[in-house]
């Protein structure tokens, strides 16, 4: 075996723990910590108010109970409660390719259709063909698409192609290599092999469901939708999801900026995740600071998609807005996560639509996304655990330098994996701060350092391995 080879059959990559199914696990005191914390608030229901123009002021006030400062493992559970619709769409099978499967696939056909060659060769007898130099009378041919071939009696063999039907009479094949013809005769000199006939149906009967409904449609799934005789499949309509990005401070990257703006990243950002999870993005343009705009912005992406992500505004300021307007207005279902980054996401609805208020912090929008949001994706569209569309995978890494975790807080430091002997190892580089997104850049992984853990060279500790 090459050493790569050897290398890669040593990684852990445990595709049954991935996340997000088995989410960082928390320590005991976190959980208790967490519980303590989950500060359950009613809210009452509140008249709706219409203004002079006709527009609803105040909607959707919720009985259900908030919660705040959650875990990970809490929040994806709460999310998983609203999940977006799922829905139906057919397309060709040149269009499937990494779609989720809606409903379940069956063959309409038996595979193999009928017993065939796995060889070029001779279909023979095998009791013909016990001693070697077993001299057989050549009658025919048996080619792949062809029509019928000639019966074999004792004593003949029939010319036989891969994938050909198996003539009558046969019951073994030799493969062309064993073999040496003249004048219409053939010298057997290797085994005759029964082995060497696939057998109709060995694979598949006809009305077994080999793909199932959130099957990924992988190249592979996609050859056998085509081999069961499938040209159209009924795949998960991707999810428009609405992106909307709040801040004064923002301007899209191209303009001209002003004193104190910044380019706005995390809508692009975001649009790309989603887009990598299947779903199809609708970039907004830029929220002032403004809760008229906002309001607006969010009816409109209410009406006409799936589910909204809006980044910024969800932290304890005066001009966090969507945080605000989530609470006056809309249904909260938790608010902050026990994590660092990405410490202060809201979750719950607007106009019924399933809402993430994700914080402005390049980094800590991307980082929530990760590990919250396209989880939650692949729930919704009912995607297939083992290899439904992610963003990461769950490794054991071993570090190279000591790593700092968080007090009380789920740590996931930005960290390069790579292989090293039978190893996985763990290094970082660059600044860390939750604004820096050339860190998500320089790295290709996240820590899971539980709360209040920080670890030593040479510990090993779980990881997520980004794709
Ligand atoms: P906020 O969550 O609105 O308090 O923003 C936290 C930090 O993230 C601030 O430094 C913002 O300037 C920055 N920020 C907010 N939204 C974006 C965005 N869409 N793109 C880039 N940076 C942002
Ligand atoms: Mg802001």
């Amino acid at each position: 075996m090459s050493q790569i080879a050897s290398d890669a059959a040593n990684v852990v990559i445990d595709r049954t723990a991935r996340y997000p199914e088995a989410p960082p696990r928390p320590t005991e005191e976190y959980r208790d910590a967490t519980a303590k914390r989950a500060n359950r608030t009613s809210t009452n229901s509140v008249e709706t108010t219409r203004t002079a123009l006709g527009r609803t002021l105040q909607l959707h006030r919720f009985s259900t109970p908030m919660e705040k400062g959650v875990s990970l493992e809490r929040a994806l559970e709460i999310a998983n409660l609203t999940p977006m619709e799922r829905n139906p769409e057919t397309l060709t099978l040149d269009q499937a390719t990494g779609r989720t499967l809606f409903d379940d696939l069956s063959s309409l056909v038996d595979d193999p259709r009928f017993d065939n060659s796995a060889m070029d060769g001779w279909a023979v007898r095998e009791a013909d063909c016990q001693e070697t130099g077993a001299v057989l009378r050549i009658v025919g041919t048996s080619q792949a698409g062809s029509a019928e071939a000639p019966f074999v009696r004792e004593g003949e063999a029939c010319s036989i192609m891969t994938g050909a039907p198996i003539p009558d009479g046969a019951d073994a094949i030799v493969m062309v290599e064993d073999s040496t013809t003249h004048d219409g005769i053939v010298t057997i000199n290797g085994p005759a092999r029964p082995g060497f006939i696939r057998k109709r149906g060995e694979n598949l009967s006809q009305g077994d469901r080999p793909l199932k409904s959130g099957n990924i449609l992988t190249p592979s799934a996609i050859s056998l939708a085509a081999t069961m005789g499938h040209d159209i499949v009924s795949v998960v309509r991707q999810p428009s999801i609405a992106v909307i990005g709040v801040g004064d401070e923002l301007t899209p990257p191209g303009e001209p900026l002003s004193e104190n703006s910044i380019y706005e990243s995390n809508t692009f950002g975001i649009s790309s995740l989603v887009e990598k999870m299947g779903g199809m993005p609708r970039r907004y343009e830029l929220i002032r600071d403004s809760i008229d705009d906002l309001r607006q912005a969010l009816d409109e992406a209410a009406e006409s998609c799936d589910a909204i992500i809006t980044s910024g505004g969800v932290s304890m300021g005066e001009w966090d807005i969507v945080r605000q307007i989530m609470e006056q207005e809309g249904d909260i279902r938790f608010w902050r996560i026990m994590m660092r980054p990405g410490g202060p996401p809201l979750f719950g609805s607007w106009k019924g639509k399933p809402l993430f208020g994700l914080p402005g912090n390049p980094v800590s929008s991307h980082v929530v996304f990760t590990v919250l949001v396209a989880p939650w994706m692949s729930n919704s569209m009912g995607s297939e655990k083992s290899n439904g569309p992610g963003l990461a995978n769950r490794v054991r890494v071993t570090m190279q330098e000591p790593l700092k975790g968080a007090p009380g807080k789920l740590c996931m430091r930005r960290i390069s994996i790579k292989q090293e002997g039978d190893n996985l190892v763990a290094s970082t580089s660059t600044h860390q701060g939750s604004g820096n997104i050339h860190s998500m850049v320089a790295h290709n992984g996240l820590s899971l350092l539980p709360p209040d853990a920080s670890c030593e060279k040479g510990d090993t500790i779980d990881a997520l391995w980004l794709f």
